[in-house]
């Protein structure tokens, strides 16, 4: 059953401030939307109701295994109270665009820049569905170069446009018929060459759907890995891109505007990833007519979305990510 205004979220930010109204009504809102049949022991899977041993204490009857509703979740282990913590999430949702840590210390009068930023990016974390299908049908793949600025990288003396480097990302578009673009991925990769966009493809794009790309030779084992594939050889012309690839084409232009637009184009290339993370949820909700749909989507993944602390993200590796995670 799709979840509905009034009952499952706030329509508005007056409903919102009076939904949670404390840190006792976000805890109760959580486990409604982690345990939506009612509790599960995440140690022995028991499903007698469990004793309070505290307000967010929550002891197993069966195993005696104690738990919150938060652990294990992108929440596990945050000093951030939850009120603030839903605030920014609804922030996150409502704003068409996205925003910034610096907007989101701004709005929620954070003390601390690394605070916001560390919320961004476990909610940008929670983005992802780990259970999301493949694209399907009929799939454009293409990759293009961003120009994005590492703003914390020390300025040379020539200025800061030593500082913006071009990173190479791949992109898939559904197309639908007879017109329209479905859901999309994204993924950086290294190399434009098939080690990095025929794993993105295998990840990305259901066996059996038809892929449409360039002429690079990149592709040319898809057909022996079950895929259609239609080439179109372009003659190095914007115009043919435009033409022949309307979906890749439409998605690079709105990504390089959200990067300047919303973040100043200023990402760190080591955390772009979860950035397109965030850029594809968007784009893959662009539809949803409620807002309020959106947080309780964002939510009820974040619940099951395995935690992330500073640590991990401060510290990326600087490979990429297998692309099996990707899917
Ligand atoms: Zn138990």
């Amino acid at each position: 059953m799709s979840p509905s205004p009034v009952k499952d979220y706030p329509r508005t930010w007056s409903e919102f401030l009076d939904w949670f109204s404390s840190e006792e009504a976000c805890l109760a809102y959580l486990e409604r939307l982690r345990w939506p049949q009612g509790f599960a022991c995440p140690n022995c899977g028991g499903t007698t109701p469990p004793y309070r041993a505290s307000r967010i204490r929550l002891l197993c009857r069966d195993c005696g295994h104690q738990s919150t509703v938060t652990a294990g979740t992108i929440f596990d282990k945050t000093r951030t109270p939850l009120k603030v913590w839903l605030a920014a999430a609804w922030y996150v949702t409502n704003q068409k665009l996205g925003v910034s840590a610096l907007g989101l210390q701004r709005v929620l009068g954070l003390g601390s820049y690394q605070t916001a930023w560390t919320m961004l990016h476990r909610l940008r974390r929670a983005m992802v569905r780990p259970d999301r299908g493949r694209l399907k049908g009929v799939v454009e793949v293409d990759e293009t170069y961003l120009a994005i600025t590492d703003r914390k990288a020390p300025i040379s003396p020539e200025g800061r446009k030593n500082n913006t480097s071009k990173v190479l990302i791949v992109l898939a578009v559904e197309i639908l018929q007879p017109k329209g673009f479905g859901r999309i991925r994204l993924r950086r990769i290294e190399t434009d060459a098939d080690v990095s966009v025929i794993p993105f493809v295998q990840a990305s794009v259901e066996p059996g759907a038809t892929v449409k790309t360039d002429g690079s030779a990149a592709y040319r084992s898809l057909k022996s890995l079950g895929y259609g594939h239609q080439r179109n050889v372009m003659l190095g012309s914007d115009v043919a891109a435009h033409v022949s690839m309307p979906g890749v084409h439409r998605v690079a232009s709105l990504i390089k505007r959200w990067i300047l637009g919303t973040h100043q184009g200023s990402v760190q290339p080591a955390h772009l990833n979860a950035y397109l993370d965030e850029f594809v949820f968007r784009f893959n909700h662009r539809t949803s007519r409620s807002r309020g749909m959106l947080f309780y989507r964002l939510l009820q993944q974040a619940v099951v979305t395995n935690p992330v602390t500073y640590g991990d993200i401060v510290v990326p590796a600087e490979e990429p990510a297998e692309v099996g995670e990707w899917n």
